[in-house]
């Protein structure tokens, strides 16, 4: 459920520092270009601050704040090596810009390189002493490397799985299993790969705890990992495969669009490429006549309560079925990256779909 933090507040924070770090000489073409850069970002208009960029970083490329804009452009595309170039390149220049660091961080980590985020923040901080937000990064990530420093890896072709000790070994292995065959399954259908590893730690149910802060009733965690509390449990094969799957799903989805994926979007795909998740959601919409309104889906279903958290799902589940039934997977691959361009919600689905999101939703109601 929390696949979503840090990748807000993140997006935030930087938001903030844009609107600060127009920089250059008012009026000149750079200038003008990354104030155009910044408006996109903050209107959600990825694909035009990524232009923007590029033309500002073209007329003046020794301007760090623009080589800054131009990596957060890629990265809310879903293009984190195109990010991590253009920040990298920010950071040569500006090796005091946090705001730089904090992103580069943040996609590191994402791609499995705890060690090099590590390395990243470290280097930010004499700049930025009193930065929060690096300070609480740092800390998080000694904590997380000392526990993981002492786990083994199980690697398949797209994920690395972490894991505590030998006694774990088949079942890691079963997880790279699982993940390689979802991965087929569903990066194939709709036509999204993500371009770097993706990194899922099994834990005990206390480390689990310790490490991601969730409540106790959380089944898993994606915050840039896959976290899932599967040690100490006797996991049977069919939940691990469930959350495996879910979890997974979560991580794809947010490879392609960081940015402006309603929550019944993400969660209704991640329930509906589970095993045996369509019919869990048929199951639960049978036994009552009670609906969500549409606007208690988008957000968080943090505060929901378990009976409306489990029809929340289920609906989220039912409205992809009925988009997947009507233009197949690759429509919502498709329409997942023009969200991840900048394209409203409503605009996406009326270019994928042919038809306006309000009628779709209300022919679903009859
Ligand atoms: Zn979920």
């Amino acid at each position: 459920m929390s696949w979503n933090r840090i990748a807000v507040a993140l997006v935030i924070a930087l938001l903030c520092a844009g609107t600060a770090s127009a920089q250059g000489i008012p009026g000149s073409p750079a200038y003008v270009a990354g104030r155009l850069g910044w408006d996109a970002i903050r209107e959600g208009r990825h694909q035009d601050a990524a232009a923007a960029f590029a033309k500002a970083v073209d007329a003046e490329p020794r301007d760090p704040s623009l080589h800054l804009g131009a990596g957060l452009a890629a990265f809310l595309l879903g293009q984190p090596t195109a990010a991590r170039q253009s920040l990298e390149r920010a950071l040569t220049m500006a090796p005091a810009l946090t705001q730089a660091s904090l992103l580069l961080g943040d996609i590191l980590y994402r791609g499995s390189d705890i060690a090099g985020a590590l390395q990243v923040y470290e280097a930010a901080l004499p700049y930025a002493p009193d930065d929060k937000t690096l300070a609480t990064r740092v800390e998080r990530l000694r904590r997380e490397s000392a526990v993981h420093d002492a786990f083994f890896a199980s690697r398949g072709a797209h994920f690395t799985v972490l894991f505590e000790g030998p006694a774990d070994e088949g079942l890691a292995a079963r997880a790279v299993d699982i993940l390689e065959a979802a991965y087929w399954r569903v990066a194939t259908a709709l036509a999204i790969y993500p371009e770097d590893q993706i990194t899922v730690v099994l834990y005990t149910q206390e480390q689990f705890r310790d490490i991601t802060r969730s409540p106790q009733w959380a089944a898993a965690a994606y915050d840039g990992r896959i976290r899932i509390p599967v040690r100490g449990t006797a996991a049977d094969s069919g939940e691990l495969e469930r959350v495996l799957v879910h979890e997974f799903t979560h991580a794809l989805v947010q490879s392609v669009a960081p940015r402006g994926v309603p929550t019944w979007l993400h969660e209704g795909l991640a329930v509906a490429f589970e095993p045996d998740g369509e019919a869990w959601a048929a199951a639960q919409l049978a036994v009552t006549p009670d609906r969500l309104p549409l606007s208690r889906l988008t957000g968080s279903f943090a505060p929901l309560s378990a009976t409306e958290a489990r029809l929340a799902y289920a609906q989220s589940a039912g409205l992809v079925r009925a988009m997947l039934d009507r233009g197949g997977p690759l429509a919502v691959g498709a329409l997942l990256q023009d969200v991840a361009r900048g394209d409203p919600l409503q605009a996406a689905f009326e270019r994928q779909y042919l038809m306006s999101f309000d009628a779709f939703v209300d022919g679903l109601a009859q």
